[in-house]
């Protein structure tokens, strides 16, 4: 008789304490929604006032201070972190799968920064998906490559997309490809250099990478055509990475 009661009340406690644990995910997950509704219509909002050549930045560092619980779980996976641009995942943009994976051992020593020349520049998140789809197609169809070649791409929409991901190998700068991250901006960036919101998305995804541990803090970075014979990634935006930091001279 004494077991038994002592064997309910255990039970009780642990029923209450799901009770409790369901009740905060609720909560937690109301709060949530709230949130992606109010980024959602500022998103909107903001498409609606800006110019085509103006991003939205609406993840603001403000409303994702408030809801930076989420926890990695891959390292491919970095929702969740103060920024103001957000990763648009392999899945979110219907990535096929990698026909191999090749690890490197994380922090990465070099930053390595592509134009992709074709396609031009992408200015909302659905014309992006289609650009990285077609580099994607490309690359493996075309070159036979495992995977699309770069690490990440940023979009003219001012979000970041998922390539290799970090720790992967890439395919997009012989002797580079597993110390690296493998930098995309899509556009062609001969004649005109990206609009500065991209630029600055570029810039504090770096930096983001950095503080996240995937990138070295003394990283060098490059642009493609240092380090091959390619206009890569073309003569306008070479000339603006000249001044971002960590840039150097290949000697
Ligand atoms: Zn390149």
């Amino acid at each position: 008789m004494h077991h038994s009661q002592a064997t309910y009340s255990i039970k009780d406690q642990r029923t209450c304490m799901w009770l409790t644990r369901y009740r905060t995910l609720t909560h937690q997950l109301q709060v949530m929604f709230i949130l992606m509704l109010a980024s959602n219509m500022a998103m909107f909002l903001g498409t609606k006032e800006a110019n085509a050549s103006v991003i939205p930045n609406y993840f603001t560092a403000a409303n994702v201070n408030n809801a930076t619980t989420a926890k990695t779980t891959s390292t491919n996976q970095i929702l969740g972190y103060t920024r103001d641009w957000r990763l648009i995942t392999r899945n979110e943009w219907g990535a096929r799968p990698p026909k191999i994976i090749t690890n490197f051992t994380i922090p990465a020593s070099f930053v390595i920064l592509h134009h992709s020349d074709r396609p031009g520049i992408c200015r909302t998140m659905d014309a992006c998906k289609v650009s990285m789809r077609s580099m994607q197609n490309f690359h493996m169809n075309s070159h036979s490559w495992t995977d699309i070649g770069y690490s990440f791409a940023v979009g003219g929409d001012g979000n970041v997309y998922e390539g290799r991901g970090y720790g992967v190998v890439g395919a997009h700068a012989p002797n580079y490809n597993s110390r690296s991250i493998g930098l995309l901006l899509i556009g062609n960036f001969m004649e005109e250099p990206p609009p500065a919101p991209m630029q600055q998305v570029a810039q504090n995804f770096i930096k983001y990478s950095m503080e996240r541990g995937y990138l070295r803090d003394d990283y060098t970075l490059y642009g493609h055509r240092q380090v091959r014979s390619t206009k890569c990634p073309g003569d306008a935006l070479f000339e603006v990475i000249k001044e971002w930091p960590h840039w150097q001279e290949l000697n």
